[in-house]
């Protein structure tokens, strides 16, 4: 059961979280995913000793498996995400074979790696936690943006980020979220809507935050990230993604306190999927272009 090396199969893992959910008969917006373990006699126990950087681990001993998670981000959300993280190492096909030959994996969870491994069991968790239908009937009763990811970060209780990731892959409207931390960009996530605009592209790790954004100078003082303040104000989408046209955008910045990263949300009224199915202008090839987030370490 080797597998060749490649991209991260992120509909695999999602698809191994949905029938989890499934079998499981779990319907709504909050998932307990210690509960889920406990159905599957995996044993869960908080480990606070663990090396820096480690959300958790996976282990298996004869038949019995069991999951420990990192404490030192004291997040409940980063907890219960990096307990679906090992879930998903035990559910996604070929993981336990390729990853539990020492009976120990340990995990870097949450986006930051750029281990395929690593990003499916990503995928997994951010879909068990997040599950498609109710989070996409939670989308439709908000107005885009920040507000919209932050109530729903609320109901299923995962972090700000996590949620604002999914809320990127699951909504028609024109969002972007990105991740900075000083004046560099760390990643960046676009939905189907944004995607519209032509001549896109799609920031780099490393790419520097432009000048003049909120962004830029929200980051000028590492204070407003420490202490977790926001701000907001209107913007152009080509600062940060380029681009054949100029698309306003509402840019929403939040500070992520101790991580030292920065979240911004970029909306743009104009580029939604609703909007351009009224339209239908455009060539459709451009839409089914690959665009996967590029991860480098
Ligand atoms: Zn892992």
């Amino acid at each position: 059961m080797t597998r060749k090396p490649g991209p991260a199969r992120r509909s695999l893992a999602e698809a191994a979280a949905s029938s989890v959910l499934r079998q499981m008969k779990i319907d709504g917006l909050w998932v307990d995913p210690e509960a889920i373990a406990a159905s599957k006699d995996i044993v869960v126990k908080a480990k606070p000793d663990t090396a820096s950087g480690v959300s958790g681990m996976l282990i298996k001993a004869g038949d019995n498996f069991g999951i420990m998670y990192a404490t030192h981000i004291p997040s409940r959300g980063f907890q219960r995400f990096s307990i679906s993280h090992e879930l998903g190492h035990y559910c996604i096909e070929g993981h336990p074979e390729a990853l539990l030959a020492t009976g120990v994996h340990q995990s870097h969870a949450g986006f930051v790696s750029g281990d395929p491994f690593e990003q499916e069991a990503d995928y997994f968790a951010a879909a068990l936690l997040m599950p498609e239908l109710p989070f996409k009937k939670a989308i439709a009763d908000h107005d885009p943006g920040l507000a919209c990811v932050e109530s729903l970060c609320k109901a299923c209780e995962t972090s700000l980020t996590a949620t604002a990731i999914r809320y990127s892959a699951l909504t028609s409207d024109g969002i972007a979220v990105l991740s900075t931390t000083g004046d560099e960009i760390d990643w960046c996530f676009m939905s189907d809507g944004i995607k519209q605009a032509k001549g896109l592209s799609w920031p780099r790790k490393g790419t520097p935050v432009p000048a003049g954004t909120v962004t830029a100078r929200f980051n000028g003082d590492p204070d407003n990230v420490t202490s977790g303040r926001r701000e907001s104000d209107e913007g152009r989408l080509n600062d940060w993604l380029g681009g054949d046209r100029i698309y306003r955008v509402t840019e929403e910045v939040v500070g992520l306190g101790q991580y030292g990263r920065t979240l911004t949300i970029l909306t743009c009224k104009n580029l939604s999927l609703r909007a351009e199915a009224d339209e239908t202008e455009d060539d459709e090839d451009a839409l089914i272009e690959s665009w996967t987030p590029r991860f480098r370490r």
